[in-house]
C-alpha cells in the first residue's frame, strides 16, 4: 500500500484548485485528479514536486504529463461511465488512472518494452487496472476496436488514418498534431460517419513514434 497522507491530500487539493483557475471546469475531471495519488509515480528524490503542475522525467526518457495537460485532454473526450477508451503512449500510468477514475474501461499501449513492463507491474498496485499493451499504438489495437474514444498522449506528425478508423459512430479522439518542438491540441469527432474537426491551444509532447507517427526516433 502507498502512504496517502493528510500533507499529500492537501498539496492534491491544491492542485484541483490551480487547475480550476487554468479553466478545467469539468467536475468529474476535478474529482478523479483529487483522487490519483500522483506523488506514488514519483522516485522518492523527486517527491517533492508530484503535485507541481509540471512534467517530470519517470525514467527511459519519458515523462509523467503536465497535470494540467491530462486534465485538459480528459476534459475534452466527455467520458462517460463505461467508455472503452484506447490510450496511446501509456507511460508511467497516470492518465491511465485518471481515465480508470472517470469510469471508463482502458485499453492502453506502450512502444517501450520497460517502461511497459514497469507500468504493467506498478499500477494494478494502486489499485488500476487497465488493458495494458506493447506495441506501436499509432496504428491503434485493430483488434480490440471500435472505441468510444482515443487519447493520444504523444505528439503526433499526422492524425493517423488507423485511429480514426477505430472510432465508433459518435466517438471522440484527442490527439496532439504538430512538429517535434510543438503540437496543436486537435480534438475528432466521428458523426453520421464524418470527422469534424476542432483544435485548441499549443501543447508540447514527446514525439509519437512507429509507422503513423515519427518514423526515425
Ligand atoms: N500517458 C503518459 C504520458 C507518457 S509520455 C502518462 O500519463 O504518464 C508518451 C509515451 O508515449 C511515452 O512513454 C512513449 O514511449 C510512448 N510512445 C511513443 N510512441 C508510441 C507509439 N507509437 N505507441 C505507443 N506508445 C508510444
Amino acid at each position: 500500500m502507498i502512504d496517502d497522507n493528510y500533507r499529500q491530500r492537501g498539496l492534491r487539493n491544491n492542485l484541483v484548485k490551480k487547475l480550476r483557475l487554468k479553466g478545467i471546469l469539468d467536475e468529474n475531471v476535478l474529482n478523479a485528479i483529487g483522487k490519483v495519488p500522483r506523488h506514488a509515480f514519483f522516485d522518492n528524490a523527486l517527491l517533492s514536486h508530484a503535485y507541481e503542475d509540471k512534467a517530470f522525467p519517470i525514467g527511459e526518457g519519458q515523462t509523467i504529463s503536465q497535470p494540467y495537460t491530462v486534465a485538459f485532454q480528459s476534459e475534452k473526450l466527455e467520458i462517460k461511465p463505461g467508455d472503452k477508451v484506447l490510450e496511446i503512449g501509456t507511460g508511467s500510468g497516470y492518465q491511465a488512472a485518471v481515465l480508470l477514475e472517470l469510469g471508463a474501461k482502458v485499453y492502453t499501449i506502450e512502444f517501450q518494452k520497460k517502461l511497459y513492463e514497469h507500468t504493467k507491474d506498478f499500477l494494478p498496485q494502486l489499485g488500476y487496472k487497465p488493458f495494458f499493451f506493447f506495441g506501436d499504438g499509432s496504428k491503434g489495437i485493430p483488434a480490440k476496436a471500435p472505441y468510444n474514444k482515443i487519447i493520444v498522449t504523444a505528439g503526433a506528425p499526422i492524425v493517423p488514418t488507423a485511429l480514426t478508423d477505430q472510432l465508433s459512430e459518435g466517438g471522440i479522439l484527442i490527439i496532439p498534431v504538430g512538429d517535434r518542438a510543438k503540437q496543436q491540441m486537435v480534438r475528432i469527432k466521428k458523426q453520421n460517419g464524418k470527422l469534424l474537426k476542432e483544435t485548441y491551444d499549443d501543447f508540447a509532447f514527446v514525439p509519437l513514434l512507429g509507422e503513423q507517427g515519427w518514423r526515425n526516433a
